[in-house]
């Protein structure tokens, strides 16, 4: 993925084939990952340098703040099962699209903490119960490539500023195509059987209330999966929080 930074070291990140060819790509990502932060932070809504996220966007993800808990009326689909909550700051598309897009694929982890913050506000002013967060992993192949697992990210986040525990309680199983290219009905078989709890990710859920976490939700069917996983290990209750949700 073409980052800023990997425009600029271009040519470290055309490595070939060949033995090796992975590794130098990885060390190339990362050192371009490196660059990134060292270039001036530009907000993902409105462009301006300087800032990860300006003040007049920030408070665009507070829009859904006072409006009370769960799916209002009118939107195509309800919180998929075994989901018992869903909550989210914006909807996948201007400012929530851009975050999300700056934050996985230009590697702008600043984002991270602005977004997680955003999100526990709106956990908090829902009155939204859960004992733990989990993020919702991505597969390691995609974690060597990227760097970092955004939702771990934002998952830290929301912690740090709702006091509630992380544990990364899920594995994802196999690397699955990414949902993006695929429409709704292969979306659901694509993730079928994708995470499961290890034998520490079970016992840090079993009989708690487990909150997953995760940047976006678009159909559901990797929250619905990652939460079939939860409750075969134990966990008593999964709801769900996303920075977006796709309308
Ligand atoms: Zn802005």
């Amino acid at each position: 993925m073409e980052t800023r930074a990997t425009r600029i070291a271009g040519s470290a990140a055309a490595a070939g084939p060949g033995p090796g060819a992975g590794t130098v790509r990885a060390a190339a990502v990362a050192a371009a990952r490196v660059l990134d932060l060292l270039l001036p932070p530009r907000c993902p809504g409105c462009g301006r340098e300087g800032t990860v996220l300006c003040t007049a966007c920030a408070a665009e993800l507070d829009a859904r703040l006072g409006l009370p808990p769960g799916m209002p009326v009118g939107l195509p689909s309800h919180v998929p099962l075994p989901l018992v909550a869903h909550e989210w700051c914006v909807s996948y598309a201007g400012l929530g699209r851009a975050a999300i897009h700056a934050l996985k694929y230009d590697g702008e982890r600043r984002l991270a903490e602005p977004l997680g913050a955003a999100l526990a506000r709106r956990w908090i002013a829902c009155g939204a119960g859960g004992d733990v967060l989990v993020p919702v992993p991505v597969h390691r192949d995609r974690l060597r490539e990227r760097g970092f697992d955004q939702a771990r990210l934002i998952a830290s986040a929301v912690g740090r500023a709702g006091g509630v525990p992380v544990a990364d309680a899920l594995v994802r199983r196999r690397s699955t195509v990414r949902q993006a290219e695929l429409d709704r009905s292969g979306r659901a078989g694509n993730m079928s059987g994708a995470f499961e709890a290890g034998t520490a990710g079970a016992a840090a859920v079993r009989g708690r209330w487990a909150i997953l976490v995760d940047d976006v939700m678009t159909t559901g069917a990797t929250l619905r999966e990652a939460a079939l996983a939860l409750h075969a290990a134990g966990a008593v209750a999964v709801s769900a929080l996303t920075v977006a949700r796709e309308r």
